[in-house]
């Protein structure tokens, strides 16, 4: 199927903290002495997270966010509701329309809430065999990596035409292989914290590296999302040092992913969280080796905004982003491109403001015209960009009259 408009970044890899806010990556921070990883992403920014009705966010709603775009109610995978219950297209959809191969993967079990969003569509979270069925049936992710579900077993990935491996071993020596569908089923529902020791199946990095080796021979590309599952497990169980292993564990799986892009420009790694379980903070360090004291207000989840950090092709948009619904967008590209308006509102009587997306560093003319048709337009000023955006004010009635404006990139 062929697309209308810009083309995708070649490859979108996501990656998902389940419960990940701002105090589970301090927590783990504080342990490992150092910054995390992914922290030292160039771009980021801090987005919010509440379902449709201003609920405190699930796992579904918050991942039909940022799987659609759309805020759908709590328990709900990729339909609008509310709403006309239609099915909302995913980013992996979205991407597969182009020709790329996807994958999921996840620590926790595969038809759970974060796989769910980007390969399937349900009214309800917990359909487990109506989501595993959309899987092996109609989306067809190339790499399907995490536990069994109902719904999901080795027979069935098997008859549905993957190479299904069911431990550590036997995954390393798939990926050399020239295996087209991939499905690692690594036991019953979540896997074993990584805290616990994982036995025979792998570590989330490792998962990530095969799933990278098996996607990247797609000519088109590829999407990508990898869950840290258990990070919202430990939390919901006020489990201090399994989500402090988790998330770094999490951020291993980051920086393999980063190793592997390093030298490509064709690449968009995003790093983001669901929402935050927990309510948790950081009182004390302790110092490298230590867990930090810390407080913890809840079982459940919150509202706390979490944190979305970018690196890669079309990073640069993360700086824009404030809301879980504008993830998909930077993925699917569907961002204003430099030089397009943003917005262009009267933001009292007598005032105008204008804004553009723009290439930070980049020269612009600005300018205005009284009419559209013919016409006549005229240099307004000359602008560099230093962020993402160049905004205009412009006051009516003290300057010459113009109803339009638009930028344009002056020539090197
Ligand atoms: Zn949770």
């Amino acid at each position: 199927m062929t697309r209308a408009g810009a083309a995708p970044v070649r490859n979108v890899i996501l990656f998902v903290g389940d419960g990940m806010g701002l105090g589970q990556i301090e927590a783990a921070r504080c342990y490992a002495g150092e910054t995390l990883f992914f922290e030292s992403f160039p771009f980021r920014s801090l987005i919010d997270t509440a379902a449709a009705g201003g609920w405190i966010t699930d796992s579904a709603a918050s991942g039909t966010a940022l799987a659609t775009g759309y805020k759908v109610n709590n328990g709900v995978v990729s339909l609008a509701i509310p709403g006309d219950e239609q099915e909302l297209e995913t980013v992996l959809e979205y991407f597969q329309g182009w020709g790329k191969a996807s994958g999921l993967v996840t620590t926790s079990y595969l038809t759970d809430a974060t796989p769910a969003v980007f390969g399937a569509h349900a009214a309800y979270r917990f359909d487990s065999e109506m989501i595993a069925w959309q899987y092996l049936n109609r989306t067809r992710p190339e790499v399907l990596m995490g536990g069994e579900a109902a719904g999901l077993s080795l027979a069935v990935a098997e008859s549905a035409g993957y190479h299904v491996v069911t431990d550590r071993l036997s995954l390393v020596a798939a990926q050399t292989g020239t295996v087209a569908r991939l499905c690692g089923l690594f036991g019953a529902g979540y896997l074993p914290y990584e805290y616990d020791g994982l036995g025979e199946r792998p570590s989330l990095a490792e998962m990530t590296a095969c799933a990278l080796s098996v996607l990247s021979r797609d000519p088109d590309g590829f999407f990508l999302m990898v869950e840290g599952g258990l990070i919202d497990i430990a939390c919901h169980g006020n489990d201090l040092a399994r989500c402090v292993a988790e998330t770094l564990a999490f951020d291993r799986a980051v920086e393999t992913c980063a190793a592997w892009a390093h030298g490509r420009d064709d690449t968009l790694i995003l790093v983001v969280a669901d929402h935050e379980t927990g309510g948790l903070s950081v009182v004390r360090d302790a110092g490298p080796g230590l867990l930090p004291e810390v407080s913890w207000s809840t079982t459940g989840h919150t509202a706390a905004p979490i944190a979305l950090f970018g690196w890669g092709a079309n990073a640069e948009w993360v700086e824009g982003a404030s809301d879980n619904t504008h993830v998909a967008g930077l993925m699917r590209r569907r961002v204003p491109l430099p030089g397009e308006a943003v917005s262009i509102t009267r933001t009292s009587v007598d005032r105008l403001q204008a804004v553009w997306a723009a290439l930070s560093g980049t020269v612009y003319r600005i300018e205005q015209s009284a009419a559209l048709r013919p016409a006549a337009w005229q240099t307004r000023e000359i602008v560099t960009a230093v962020t993402s955006r160049v905004t205009l004010e412009h006051v009516v009635g003290t300057e010459p009259s113009c109803g339009f404006f638009r930028m344009v990139p002056m020539a090197p």
